[in-house]
């Protein structure tokens, strides 16, 4: 099991987040069939939303990447209970190293969009979205969180996959500028950002989020930590639910294949059979309405 501890630094100018999710991403890679690319990309985006949510006290976030690439749109989805569930749209997609490094940015693309989706359970969702910068993901989201939810951020996020496709790492971090930070405060960090390993190595040579976080600030106060687990929300009626967002025609439609219906989860790959009775009564709901 991976987590995320949320800190902030003693001066309390900057705010920090780390993760470590090996295991989430590699239980996603063994459940969808992922290639090397598409983990290393998925992996980025589910510790980029772990993340996120480690300022949840309730809800979930969604986060969003589609930039025209061979993979297809990426969901990766966090919520406060630290519950990861992630799908990429072609997990098969295989695209060489280069330089000995997996290239996500030509995997995802760059010609899109990366969106954020905060549901709190209250009646509005928050939602907003940047143009992506260079598709590597870590790069986008902080782009993303210092332009359009004004926080100007740092972020690093890293997957090492093996030979045998098995992931032998994965994580990242956040850190936040406070508005007590001053200009020379920034630059002392973003200069130690700069001299840091690469996150994979930091990760593959042991190093935890409570170590990495201490690579970068002296003194650091850490306040949470939290668990972090691949677990998928779907369930029946959820299933049901979307069935009903298909709408009448679309219903009546199957009824007239006359055969049950198999539905899979994108993010867990479960298997929901739904006989001709269900769709009927589902169609019959609609009806009433
Ligand atoms: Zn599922």
């Amino acid at each position: 099991m991976g987590y995320l501890i949320k800190a902030v630094s003693s001066s309390k100018n900057f705010r920090a987040f780390a993760v470590e999710c090996k295991e989430v991403v590699e239980t996603v890679r063994k459940l969808q069939g992922l290639s090397p690319v598409a983990s290393a990309a998925l992996g980025r985006a589910l510790a980029g939303v772990a993340l996120l949510s480690g300022d949840l006290k309730i809800g979930k976030v969604l986060l969003q990447i589609n930039g025209g690439g061979p993979l297809g749109e990426i969901l990766a989805e966090g919520n406060w209970e630290g519950y990861l569930r992630g799908t990429v749209r072609n997990p098969e997609v295989y695209l060489k190293p280069e330089n000995k490094k997996l290239p996500v940015g030509k995997a995802v693309g760059k010609k899109g969009y990366i969106s954020v989706v905060k549901d709190l359970g209250l009646k509005e969702v928050y939602q907003s979205s940047t143009q992506l910068v260079s598709g590597e993901i870590a790069e986008d989201l902080a782009y993303y969180l210092t332009v359009s939810e004004q926080i100007p951020s740092a972020v690093s996020l890293g997957v090492l996959v093996d030979t045998d496709g098995s992931i032998l790492a994965a994580g990242g971090f956040l850190i936040q500028k406070l508005p007590e930070a001053s200009e020379e405060e920034v630059q002392n960090l973003e200069e130690k950002i700069k001299k840091l390993p690469y996150i994979t190595q930091l990760l593959s040579q042991g190093y935890t989020p409570e170590k990495i976080l201490a690579e970068i600030f002296e003194d650091i106060r850490i306040l949470e930590k939290r668990p972090l687990t691949y677990q998928c929300a779907c369930n029946l009626e959820r299933v049901k639910g979307m069935l009903i967002a298909l709408g009448k025609k679309e219903l009546e439609d199957i009824l007239k294949e006359g055969k049950s219906l198999e539905v899979i989860c994108n993010f867990c790959r479960e298997i929901y059979l739904i006989d001709i009775k269900t769709i009927e009564d589902l169609l019959n709901f609609i009806k009433k309405r």
